[in-house]
This record gives C-alpha cells, structure tokens and sequence, in this order.
C-alpha cells in the first residue's frame, strides 16, 4: 500500500479521501488555493502545499504544478477527487511520466469516455443500448435541425464535452431549435472549451439510474448495483438513494451487465459509473439507455457504500496500488436503503440562483463518521467559513441508512431538520419538502418530479405564530441583556419602570409587519400580547445549547432553535424554518429603497453576452444580459418596460456582486418625466 499521497482536489471529496487514507495508515498532503489557506481539508491532511490563487485555472487545475509538489514531498500517487483534473486523461498521462500513480483509470479509458459522442460510438459498437438521437460529427445548424427533425421533438441537445448539467437544452419545436443550438454552444465553448454537440430524443418521465463499477488490473469488473438520482434539478442531481425503488431483479442484473460491459469495452480499471436513462413505458416496462461514463468517484458514492458496506475510496487505494477487488459479484449484497441529499448554497425561490456567504451558524445533526452508519454527514467546511465563488456551491452531503426506504427518509427528514444553517441561503427547507412531497413519499420518481410538485415545493413556510413567539423571546432576552450591561435608567424609554415593565416592538415576516407586547410582572412572569391574543409566554433555554429553547404560549408549544444575527432571527423548528425581522421601534426606518433603474451582477462572475444595446426598447421579462457565475449561465432580465440607457460592461469582463451591468429606464418613469 501506497505511504503517502496527494489529494489534488478541495472540499467535502478531499475530506472523504483523507478519512479512507487514515484508516489505511497512509500520509496525506493537501494543496490549497488562496481561499482556502485555512480550509477543513488543508488542517485534516498531514501536510499541505499551496498551489495558487482561488481561480480554479490557477490552482486546482494547474496540473504540471500538483505533480511537482507531489514529487516534492514524496507522494506515491495523486487522488484527483471529482471534478477539476479528474477526468482529464493529459493529467493522468503527465502522473504516470512523472512516476506517479494516478489514482482513478488509464489514461486510455479516460479519453474514451471523455466526449459523449466518442463514448456513444464506443458503446454502440460493444452493444449496450443508446438513446436515439444523432452523435456523429457534422455540425453544421442546417444539418443537426434535420437530425432533431428525424429524430422528432422533443430533442435535447447536449454539450458533448459537457459535465455537471452544464451545456444542455431541452427543444420543444423546430422553431426553436437554432436559438438553442447557438446557446448551447455557447456555453459549451465558454465551459469545456469545445462546441461539439449531439442530439439525442428527450426521454419523457425518465428515470436517472446509474451503476457503480468496478474494475482492477487483474481483469476483474464487477457492479455495485445502482443509484437511482432522478430528482434533479436544471439537470443537475439532488437526492440520490440506492437501491432504485421498485426495479425489477431482472433488470438490475441486465444494467449492471450492460455497465460492466461498457467498462470492460474501454479496458476500465477502478470506480466508474456507467449513467443510464430510464425509459418508464405507460405498461409499466422499462427500457434503459447509455447516457454517458463518468470516469472517477461520483458525489453520491456515498449511498452505494451505506448499502454495500464497501468503502470506495478504499477499493480506489486498493486497485491503484494493483491489488485486486476484494470482493467478487457473488460475494456483494444490497442491504436495507440509503438516501444523500445535497445541501448546497443556492436559493430554491430564484431558480437555484448559486448563493455565497459565511457560515455564521452551522449546526449538524448527531453523525457518525463515514462507515456504513445510519447518519453520515460528509463536508469540508466549518462554521465560520466562507462559501465562495469560486468553486461548488455543495456545501454537505446528508446520508442516510436504513432497513427500509421509509426509514431512511424519516432519518433523513429529521436530520436536515436539525441541519441550521444561517448566513446564506441554502436548500436545506427545500430538501424537506422534496421528501415530503407525494411524488418522492410514494416513490413516483422521475426527473420532472420537482417541476411535477412544484406547487407543494416552492410554498413559503407555513411558521408564522411559532416564528413570532420565537422572535418575542430572542427579543426580550437580547433586550434583558442589554439593560443588564446598561445604566436601567437610560433606557427609561424601553421599559416602564413602575411596577411592571412592558415593552412594545415590531417585526416583519413576509413582508409583513406584526407588532407585539411584552409585559413582565412583579413575579417575573411574563405576558405576550401578540395579534390580539394574550397569555403567558413560557421558556427555557438549553443548557448545553443557548440555542434551543422549549416554548409555550397559549396553545403552542414547541421546541426549537434560534439563532439572533444582527437584527434576523432565524427560527428552526421540526416544522420548517424561516427567519423573522426586529423592528426597533426607535430607530428610524432608515432604508429607503433606491430606486436608480441599474441592473446589476446577481453574483460575482462574467458577462457572457448583452442581449440589447443602449437606446434599445425593452419589455418586462425581456433577457437583458448573460452572465457566468459559479459554472452556470444567468439571464438578467427587464424588471419592467422601458428603455436601456448604457451598457456598464463589455462581454467577457469579470464582475463583483451587486456591480451594476446596465442601466434601465423604467417606462413609468420616463412618462412622469414628459
Ligand atoms: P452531465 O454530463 O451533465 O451529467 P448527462 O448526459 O449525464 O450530462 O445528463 C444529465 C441529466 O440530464 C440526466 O441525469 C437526465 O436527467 C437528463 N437527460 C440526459 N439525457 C436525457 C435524455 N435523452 N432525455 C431526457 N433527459 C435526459
Ligand atoms: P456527479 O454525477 O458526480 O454529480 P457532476 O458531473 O455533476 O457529477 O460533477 C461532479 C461534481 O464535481 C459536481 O459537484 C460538480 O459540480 C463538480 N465539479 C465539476 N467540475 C468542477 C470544477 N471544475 N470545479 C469544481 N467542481 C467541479
Ligand atoms: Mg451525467
């Protein structure tokens, strides 16, 4: 076994591979850009190398640079994680030149899989079913249009270089088919620097299943069974659980044949995951696809050892090193179930816009560590980090095992109840109402499902007496604590200093403004009057956790946490969250908005493209703007009618958050204004 290695890569992955190398004795050295000098990965590893400033292209990617380091510090072989230089046959070549093991496949079945289009060609000739569609390589518009046409809409078309959801569209209709090939190759260009595209039928209520592979230099491939990560949203994968419900014995053995002959087709060795798209037929049969290969560890792994009881990274050190597989397909079983759910910084309300932000509170449920456990939570974060713009905006991964599918989603629903996070935005509410919803209670899964519950997904938290008597008790505490440091008398104004002490103050939930009245008699009880009801507010305080608190007024009473950030209070409690605004009372309502008509920068990133020009004309809703942050493209769209008045940037400049990219008259205004 190797002694020490390098984990060319960041976040929760370099975590996890650290974790599989600690019980194997192995040294690990970590390499850190600029943002993360501080980071969880770079203080688990036994060393750590700094490779660059925070842009991936300068750091994380810059492979001539890992591979010197490596060799500086005496590492036997480079595990490149997911992402960044994983699926980057050059990079494995330039490892094995420098006398290095790379710790994923040959460069050879890298470079295969690499382009869709190649990998399909490649599959069809080992033949494992393909979705129809057109994969050749004419790229000429006219020609693909009359591809799509045969093929018959609707048709996606894909990024052959494309990853992480990037660089597809979904075409309904020949019309609209030109603008989004010029879209999508865009995009490609600008993501994966290669504009090669294929189309394929768009699958209709399908399911996203994949096998889990496994191969070793003595010939030996087997399959972990398979994962089924159906719920996605913009293409892009949510919750992933294994086994998928409800396939059939029978086809689980054939897709897990057809992914070992895939591999097999490409002389693969180590993990891999074969994709497929699952077609369910209005029968109820199902047909599966190849979709594409993903030559390195997948984000959700993690379902596939909960229910295997195999460590992965383990079985990649293992095989790397030249070993072989040490179990064979007779000796794996699938036991119970497993769920991941993603908990990314992203707000679900504006289309999964990326979010950034400190981890001001970041508080997780009871877990254990990686090993098939019940709870595993896997991160590479701290509270009091920062989630960047640079890299991914997965900020955890949740996991859960249990004997049945039921069990696990209960597991799973309580743990992300208890996952507080304050300071960004997150999904973490929005993963609770997935769970919740029909559609993923009873199984019923297929790729639309989030489109399907929308109306169920995107409701707003239903908290509102629970949040405002959780608001009235971080209010009078914080007000309590301040008379205790306070001359009393100064704060005359606050409280009323005969007999009892009352105090008025407000707060704003959804938009909303609520005013509540808190009187403490001479007994020190306390009586809320909020919304026209009055009675005695009960509370006490954790004693391990000031956050948590058991609550009780009038008819309610619950347990819950609040976190008091400025003047945000953010509740959590086993029904939902949300957060709640102070008002004080004094104070001046000193925001006014400002109202200057300037479009600006949702998130750091680059302009992509300016859909008008200066003195153009625009309707509300119209697309302004296409920017590029955090590896997804962003229309900016007219607020309301009127006219573009300057264009701030030029295509391809860099923005900060918030930075105005054009100015905006509103129509409205322009009419006061004549
Ligand atoms: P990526 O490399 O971005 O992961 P994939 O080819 O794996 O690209 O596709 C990503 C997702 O897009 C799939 O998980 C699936 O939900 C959807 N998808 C891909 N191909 C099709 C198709 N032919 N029909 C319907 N949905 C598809
Ligand atoms: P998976 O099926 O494993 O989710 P993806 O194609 O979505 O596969 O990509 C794997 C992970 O790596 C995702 O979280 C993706 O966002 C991340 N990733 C891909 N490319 C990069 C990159 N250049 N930098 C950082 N993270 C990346
Ligand atoms: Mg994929």
């Amino acid at each position: 076994m190797f002694s020490k290695i390098l984990i060319a890569n960041r976040g929760e992955i370099a975590c996890r591979v650290h974790a599989s190398c600690a019980l194997l004795a192995i040294k690990t050295v970590a390499i850190y850009a600029d943002a993360d000098a501080t980071a969880k990965h770079v203080q688990l590893c036994n060393e750590a190398v700094h490779i660059g400033p925070s842009n991936p292209k300068d750091s994380y990617l810059r492979g001539e640079a890992i591979i010197a380091a490596a060799k500086a510090c005496g590492a036997q072989a480079i595990h490149p994680g997911y992402g960044f230089l994983s699926e980057n046959a050059g990079f494995a070549q330039a490892c094995a030149d420098a006398g290095l093991v790379f710790i994923g496949p040959p460069p050879a079945a890298i470079e295969a899989m690499g382009l869709k289009a190649q990998a399909k060609a490649r599959m069809e000739a080992a033949g494992v079913p393909l979705v129809p569609g057109y994969h050749g390589s004419n790229q000429k518009a006219a020609f693909l249009r009359a591809q799509a046409a045969r093929i018959g809409y609707p048709v996606l078309i894909k990024a052959s270089a494309g990853g992480g959801g990037k660089g597809m569209r979904v075409v309904e209709r020949d019309a609209d088919f030109d603008a989004a090939l010029a879209s999508c190759q865009r995009e490609a260009q600008s993501s994966f620097g290669n504009d090669a595209v294929l189309i394929e039928k768009y699958v209709k209520r399908p399911r996203h299943i994949e096998i889990q592979i496994f191969g070793d230099t003595q010939g030996n491939c087997v399959y972990l069974f398979e994962r089924d990560c159906s719920v996605q949203r913009r293409h892009q994968k949510v919750l992933e659980e294994a086994p998928a419900p409800g396939l059939p014995d029978a086809l689980r053995q054939q897709m897990g044949e057809a992914a070992v002959a895939a591999a097999r087709a490409v002389g693969y060795v180590g993990a891999g995951t074969v994709e497929f798209i699952v077609e369910q037929r209005d029968d109820g049969s199902m047909a599966f696809f190849f979709m594409e290969m993903n030559t390195r560890l997948q984000v959700e792994h993690p379902v596939t050892e909960a229910i295997t009881g195999v460590d992965l990274v383990e079985w990649q050190l293992r095989v790397a090193c030249g070993e072989p597989l040490p179990l064979t397909q007779a000796q794996l079983r699938i036991t119970g179930h497993a769920i991941e759910a993603r908990i990314c910084a992203e707000n679900p309300d504006n289309n999964f816009l990326p979010a950034t932000g400190t981890l001001q509170v970041y508080a997780k449920p009871p877990h254990s560590s990686f090993a098939s456990s019940a709870l595993r939570f896997d991160d590479g974060v701290r509270q009091g980090d920062a989630i960047s713009p640079y890299y991914d905006s997965m900020v955890a991964k949740l996991i859960v095992h249990g004997s049945t599918r039921a069990e696990a989603l209960a597991r799973l629903d309580a743990a992300l109840a208890q996952t507080h996070i304050v300071g960004l935005q997150t999904n973490v509410q929005f993963l609770r109402h997935v769970l919740a919803s029909p559609s993923f209670a009873q199984a019923q899964l297929d790729t639309a499902l989030i489109t399907r519950e929308h109306s169920l997904l995107f409701q707003r938290e239903k908290l509102g007496l629970p949040l405002m008597v959780a608001a009235a008790v971080a209010h009078s505490l914080a007000q309590e604590a301040q008379l205790a440091g306070a001359d009393p008398f100064s704060r005359r104004d606050h409280w009323s200093t005969h007999g009892t002490r009352m105090r008025r103050f407000a707060f704003e939930f959804h938009g909303e403004r609520h005013e509540a009245r808190l009187e403490v008699l001479h007994d020190g009880a306390r009586m809320l009057s909020l919304n026209h009801s009055t009675g005695p507010l009960l509370w006490q305080q954790g004693a391990d956790d000031a956050s948590r608190f058991a609550l009780q007024f009038l008819a309610f009473s619950e347990r819950l946490n609040i976190y008091a950030i400025g003047h945000e209070m953010h509740v959590f409690s086993a029904m939902g969250a949300s957060k709640i605004i102070a008002i004080d009372l004094l104070a001046h309502a000193a925001e006014s908005a400002s109202s200057s008509g300037k479009l600006s920068a949702p998130m750091p990133g680059k302009v992509v493209a300016f859909k008008v020009q200066a003195g153009d004309a625009v309707r509300a809703g119209q697309i302004l703007a296409v920017m590029d942050a955090m590896k997804m493209e962003h229309s900016i769209a007219a607020p309301s009618d009127g006219t573009v008045g300057e264009l701030l940037y030029a295509p391809g400049d860099q923005v900060a958050e918030g930075a105005p990219l054009l100015t905006l008259t509103p129509a409205a205004m322009k009419e006061a204004a004549a």
